[in-house]
Parts: C-alpha cells; sequence; structure tokens
C-alpha cells in the first residue's frame, strides 16, 4: 500500500522499533591488502606496457611460455633458496584440499625452469628462448611500488653460456624501455661462480664478524644465512658498513672474470650505458656470473628510485631442478607497476587503445531494433562505434557522442526509418546530411577511409 503523504512515524516510535531491531550494518566489499585494481582508466598504459613487450620479445626470437599461477612450494624452495626473504617470508603458500603443498608464483624463472624440463625442451635446438607476462604474488609490506600482487614481463634464454647472452638479454630490457620512452641505466655485477663465490663469502663473513652489534635484525641473520644479502639492505647502518666491505670483483675466478669483462664489452658496442655496482647481488641463491638492474637515469643521483626489473645468468638452476647437468641460462625480468609509475613521473603518455569514431543514437523502439543490427554491420566493417541504446533521449545521447569526441554521430528515429534513411551528423562541423539507410556502412568506411 502506498504511504501517505507527509506521513513520518512519531518519533518514540521510530526509537523503539530501531532498539528492538538493529538494522545490520552492511559491511562494503573490499580489495585484499596489498592488491590493487586496474581500473579502466589505467588501461591504455597496461595495453602500453603489455604489447610493447610482446612485440619486442617476438622481435628478438622469444617464445611465449605462461606457466600456472599454482605451483608446488618445493619447485620455488629448491630453486630460490630457503634463507631467501622470498621463500622466508613472502610466499602465499598454502596446502590444498588434497593435501598438496601450493604456492602462489613470486616469481617467474622457476616456474619457466621447470616447463622447460618438463616439455623436454632440451631436446629442441639450444639455446631456446621464453617470455612471459603475468601476475606474481609476494606478502610485502605494500607501499608505492611495492605491491602483493604485481605483473612482470619476464624472458629466460636457456641452453647458452656465452656472455654475448647475457648483453643481449640487457640489450633487450634497454631497448624495452626506450621504446616506451623511459631512459634508464644498467646497474652491473658479477656474483661468481660455485668456484669463486664461496671464498669471497668467506671473506664478507669475516669482515662482518665483529660488526654484528651494529647490524640490523636482518642483516644479522643474514652474515651466516644469506650474506650476499648484506649487500643489498637498505638501513643507513648497514649500508655503511658496506662500504668497506670487500668486493666480489676482486675475488672472482678467470673464468667468471673473462665472462664478465666480455659482457661489458658487448654492452659498449651496442652503446647501452651501464655502471658498475658491486652491490647488485640479486638475493636468490640460483644467480651465477651477470647480475643486472635497470634504473630510470636520474641527474640527481640521490633521486635514484626502486629498481624497474633485473636478471641475471643461472647457470646451476635447470640441473638443481633435476634437468640436464650443465644446462646454462640468463634472465631478467621486469616489474610493469614500476614500469607504469615511471611512465606517469616522466608524463609519458602512452597511445589511446582504441579512439571511437562513431556514436550510433537511436529514438524509439523499431528504431532501436534497426539500430541492434546496424551496430553489428558497422563494427564488422572495422568501424569503433560506440552507443547508448538505454538512453531514449537524443540530447543526452548527443551529449555522449561529444564526450567519446567521434568523428560522426548517427542519428537513426522512428521518421528515419519510415523512409529507410539515416542522419549523418559531422560532430566537427555540425553539419548533418540524410542518406539512404543502405548506404551507409558504405559511406562511413569512405568518411574514415577504412
Ligand atoms: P625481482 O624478481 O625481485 O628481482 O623483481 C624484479 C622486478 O619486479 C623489480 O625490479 C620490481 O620492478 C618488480 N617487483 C618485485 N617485487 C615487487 C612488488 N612486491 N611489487 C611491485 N613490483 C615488484
Amino acid at each position: 500500500m502506498p504511504k501517505a503523504k507527509n506521513a513520518k512515524p512519531a518519533k518514540t516510535e521510530k526509537k523503539k522499533t530501531t532498539s528492538e531491531e538493529p538494522k545490520p550494518k552492511k559491511k562494503v566489499a573490499r580489495l585484499v591488502k596489498g592488491m590493487k585494481d586496474l581500473l579502466p582508466e589505467e588501461q591504455n598504459y597496461w595495453s602500453f606496457v603489455n604489447k610493447t613487450a610482446e612485440r619486442l620479445a617476438l622481435e628478438y626470437g622469444f617464445m611465449r611460455l605462461d606457466t600456472p599461477v599454482l605451483e608446488e612450494t618445493n619447485l620455488f624452495i629448491r630453486s630460490i633458496g630457503k634463507q631467501t626473504d622470498v621463500v622466508q617470508k613472502e610466499m602465499f603458500s598454502f596446502k590444498d584440499k588434497g593435501g598438496s603443498n601450493l604456492t602462489l608464483r613470486p616469481e617467474f624463472t622457476a616456474g619457466l625452469a621447470r616447463a622447460y624440463i618438463e616439455h623436454g625442451m632440451i631436446n629442441q635446438p639450444q639455446p631456446v628462448k621464453l617470455f612471459t607476462i603475468g601476475a606474481l604474488f609476494r606478502h610485502e609490506k605494500p607501499q608505492a611500488g611495492r605491491y602483493r600482487q604485481f605483473h612482470q614481463f619476464d624472458v629466460e634464454v636457456i641452453g647458452d653460456e656465452k656472455p654475448v647472452i647475457d648483453a643481449q638479454v640487457i640489450l633487450l630490457g634497454y631497448q624495452y624501455f626506450k621504446e616506451l620512452g623511459l631512459d634508464v641505466n644498467v646497474q652491473i655485477n658479477s656474483v661468481g661462480c660455485k668456484e669463486c663465490r664461496p671464498k669471497y663469502v668467506s671473506a664478507l663473513q669475516q669482515y662482518y664478524k665483529g660488526k654484528r652489534k651494529v647490524l640490523c635484525e636482518d642483516c644479522k641473520k643474514r652474515v651466516t644465512k644469506n650474506p650476499l644479502r648484506l649487500l643489498d639492505c637498505k638501513e643507513e647502518d648497514c649500508q655503511e658498513l658496506k662500504a668497506e666491505a670487500p668486493q666480489i670483483v676482486d675475488w672472482l675466478c678467470g673464468n667468471c672474470k673473462d665472462h664478465f669483462m666480455t659482457v661489458l664489452d658487448y654492452l659498449d658496442e651496442v652503446n647501452v650505458p651501464y655502471l658498475l655496482n658491486p652491490y647488485i647481488v640479486r638475493g636468490l641463491d640460483y644467480y651465477t656470473q651477470t647480475a643486472f638492474e635497470y634504473f630510470v637515469a636520474e641527474e640527481d643521483e640521490q633521486k635514484a628510485s626502486l629498481a624497474l626489473g633485473g636478471g641475471g645468468r643461472y647457470d646451476s638452476l635447470i640441473s638443481m631442478l633435476g634437468g640436464r647437468e650443465h644446462t646454462p641460462a640468463v634472465g631478467m625480468a621486469l616489474g610493469l607497476e614500476r614500469v607504469i609509475l615511471a611512465l606517469k613521473q616522466k608524463e609519458i603518455q602512452p597511445p589511446a587503445v582504441q579512439k571511437a569514431e562513431v556514436f550510433l543514437a537511436q529514438l524509439g523502439n523499431q528504431a532501436r531494433k534497426k539500430a541492434l543490427h546496424l551496430f553489428e554491420e558497422l563494427r564488422a566493417a572495422g568501424i569503433v562505434v560506440v552507443e547508448n541504446f538505454g538512453k531514449e533521449n537524443l540530447k543526452a545521447q548527443l551529449e555522449l557522442a561529444n564526450k567519446h569526441n567521434v568523428t560522426y554521430t548517427l542519428i537513426l528515429g522512428e521518421k528515419e526509418l519510415m523512409d529507410e534513411t539515416i542522419l549523418i551528423r559531422d560532430m566537427d562541423g555540425g553539419v548533418q546530411e540524410t542518406i539512404p539507410l543502405m548506404k551507409v556502412v558504405a559511406e562511413m568506411k569512405k568518411r574514415l577511409k577504412k
């Protein structure tokens, strides 16, 4: 029954109802902490970084391989290393209903290495060049440029040990940033091999032994558990200590030294600017020899931001995961959220994904039915059409057409329908013209040069 106009319940009565039956407050659905929606207004950026990545990878001869988001937890423990931050603190791991220990992938290399082994890619001509783009998950403290779900463009070259491969992977990353319009520098180091690294690690431990008290809590543990990570700690006191620490370049064996110098030589050859940075160690266990990261080039070095991405050689990972001994490899991963952040900071506009060309307006039931068909015909002819079939008044539709900044608006009303015509409005000059309905697709194709 409709309520009588102005019939307000008496105040006391209202109070009584409220106290007897408190209305349950609806909880507003919210994002999981550290996750991010990629909103429509961001999609031009995403399309730009994804498409450029895919095109470039294909041009350099890489094949796309997408692995599942879920892998066995053990895959990451075996490859990334038990003592690393990723495995110790950052993985989203759980037991599924069947009792399997699973993890949302925190990085791509381990999964791609598993796929390489599992699909017998060792039998293909080597090296096998793979790339992928997708979401990764790390339970880190969320902050600008650090999320719990983020995306990377990842490339891996498996089955070749030559330094030219390292250089070409670094070049690919450099060209990627260049094509996006970002000026970056490469910071590079060598982390040695299983011959020379242990000697360096002992020297490092020796150096830090008497200085434990000054170190942050994490670094205290790192001295025994993951000494190389002492070098990329961002705490002030730890940074001061590392300035005096032994540097790995002085401990490299002849082979690693040659490899490193040759990589640098190739980078010089192709004019990739780089800085030697003895503190780039890439916190994961599987890296050998070349290690590198990309940073936005800033005149003011103090502004040095978070790394946009990085990579390195990992000659023992494939055999660590049960693949053939001595399957050398090198790869790189670029963080797309940070790339987009850098594009925005540098005010680089991505190209529009799709520019609307025609607005299709309709008036009346019959016209709306016809417009549904006409939309399909225009779309099939490669014309980007926008509409709002739910709207009934022309003014509102024309306002939308303006908002979309289309070149033409087509207006189909009851009168036009009876005459089998349609109105074309040139949005630039406002000129209107009536043409036969059956000619409209051809006319639009002609005017839009399709
Ligand atoms: P990593 O695999 O840790 O070397 O990371 C490679 C790149 O991925 C980094 O340089 C970042 O650009 C990006 N990245 C890593 N972790 C995150 C995160 N939690 N949130 C956003 N981007 C990340």
